[in-house]
């Protein structure tokens, strides 16, 4: 069984304090637009980094979702 994960940002409550970014830089940045964004696809492996970030981002901006296939 593989977990698919799948991450998104929430541009509208996001206030680009790049917390995310320190946790997890090779998966979160924060574009000219002023909110974060993902740089590359995430898997498996980064589900705890990707945890991490979206429990410490202060507006709830990150939803982390898996799904068993
Ligand atoms: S931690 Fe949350 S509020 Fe801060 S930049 Fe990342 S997504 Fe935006």
């Amino acid at each position: 069984m593989k977990l698919i994960v799948q991450v998104t940002v929430n541009s509208r409550k996001c206030m680009a304090n790049q917390t995310c970014v320190h946790i997890a830089p090779d998966i979160f940045e924060v574009g000219a637009a002023g909110y974060s964004r993902t740089r590359r696809e995430v898997t498996e492996e980064d589900l705890a980094k990707l945890k991490e970030a979206q429990e410490m981002c202060p507006t709830g901006s990150i939803v982390v979702e898996t799904m068993e296939v």
